[in-house]
């Protein structure tokens, strides 16, 4: 997908702090973090956004939340917090979906 920028991460176009990557996922460090631990869990399929699933993407979808596990365990981090932004209006700025794992300190949502 020309001009995404998670793209090109998973390209190797554009350098990143990688955790984690299989042939289907990308796990990288948050270049602004908002917690100690803020970690992008991404898929490597261009997906813009939860609103752009398709069932054929069930699988992948589970295998975001099961990465998030082994890379919490790995990080021996006690608990986190996943999320999910959905569009402009719901705080997504990167149009290609992915999992944000925020661990380090009390994070308040409402
Ligand atoms: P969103 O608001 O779309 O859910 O989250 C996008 C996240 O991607 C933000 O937390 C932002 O800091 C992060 N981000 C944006 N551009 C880059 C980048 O080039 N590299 C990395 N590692 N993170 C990025
Ligand atoms: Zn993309």
């Amino acid at each position: 997908m020309e001009d995404c920028i998670f793209c090109k991460i998973i390209d190797k176009e554009k350098p990143s702090d990688i955790i984690y990557e299989n042939d289907e996922i990308i796990v990288i460090k948050d270049a602004n973090p908002k917690t100690p631990v803020h970690l992008l869990i991404i898929p490597k399929k261009h997906i813009s956004s939860v609103n752009h699933i398709e069932v054929e993407d069930k699988a992948l979808m589970g295998d975001l939340i099961l990465t998030a596990k082994k890379v919490a365990k790995e990080e021996n981090l006690k608990g986190y917090k996943l999320l999910i932004n959905v569009g402009k209006e719901g705080g997504q700025i990167v149009d290609h979906i992915h999992l944000h794992l925020l661990s380090g300190r009390p994070i308040e949502i409402p």
